[in-house]
C-alpha cells in the first residue's frame, strides 16, 4: 500500500514554513490504518521487544495498536504533571519549542526489551528524551519506530549515535 499518498501535507502548520505531515488522514481509513500497523508488526515482531514505550500524544495513537498486534505490553510516556503515579523526568527540545516528559518509575523493569514508538522522527529530541527515559529505568531500547521520518531533519543520525535501530513505513 502506498501509505504517503493516505498521508495529507498542510502548509504553515503550526507556523509559517513548516509543512505538517497529518496522520489523520490515515487513520480515519481502516484499510490503511490496520495495513500500516501490520506492516510495522511483521517488521518489528522478531525484535523480542518486551514492551513498547510511547510518547503522547500520537505515539500512542501508533504505540497501542503495534503493542496490541504484538502481543505486549504498552507503557506511555507523558508532559510533566500528567501521570499520577511517582515519576522520572527528562527535558528536550521539539521542533517548535520546548518541554518535560515523565514515565512512571516502576513502568520498566530493569533489563526489559523496549521499542519506542512515535508518529513521527523529526530532529529526534522527543525520541531522545524517551531514552533519557527508559535509560534512567534501566530498560534496555532495542529499536524506535515510526509511522514517518523527515529524513532531512537527520534525527536518525542522532539516534544512531545512541545506537539505537530505526525503522519507518515512509521518508520524506
Ligand atoms: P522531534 O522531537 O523533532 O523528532 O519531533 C517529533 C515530534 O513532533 C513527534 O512527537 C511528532 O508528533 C511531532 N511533529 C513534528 N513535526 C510533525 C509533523 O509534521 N506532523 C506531525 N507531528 C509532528
Amino acid at each position: 500500500m502506498d501509505f504517503k499518498e493516505k498521508i495529507r501535507e498542510i502548509e504553515d502548520f503550526p507556523q509559517p514554513g513548516v509543512r505538517f505531515k497529518d496522520i489523520t488522514t490515515l487513520l480515519k481509513d481502516g484499510k490503511a490504518f490496520r495495513a500500516a500497523i501490520d506492516t510495522m508488526a511483521e517488521r518489528l515482531k522478531d525484535k523480542e521487544i518486551d514492551v513498547i514505550v510511547g510518547p503522547e500524544a500520537r505515539g500512542f495513537v501508533v504505540g497501542t495498536p503495534l503493542a496490541y498486534a504484538l502481543g505486549i505490553g504498552f507503557v506511555p510516556v507523558r508532559k510533566s504533571g500528567k501521570l499520577p503515579g511517582e515519576t522520572v523526568e527528562a527535558g528536550y527540545s521539539l521542533e517548535y519549542g520546548k518541554d518535560q516528559l515523565a514515565i512512571h518509575k516502576d513502568a520498566i523493569e530493569p533489563g526489559q526489551r523496549v521499542l519506542v514508538v512515535d508518529d513521527l522522527l523529526a530532529t529526534g529530541g522527543t525520541v531522545s528524551a524517551t531514552l533519557q527515559l527508559v535509560n534512567q529505568l534501566k530498560g534496555k531500547v532495542v529499536g524506535a519506530a515510526f509511522v514517518i521520518e523527515l529524513s532531512y531533519l537527520e534525527g536518525r543520525k542522532k539516534l544512531e549515535e545512541q545506537n539505537v535501530d530505526i525503522f519507518s513505513l515512509v521518508q520524506y
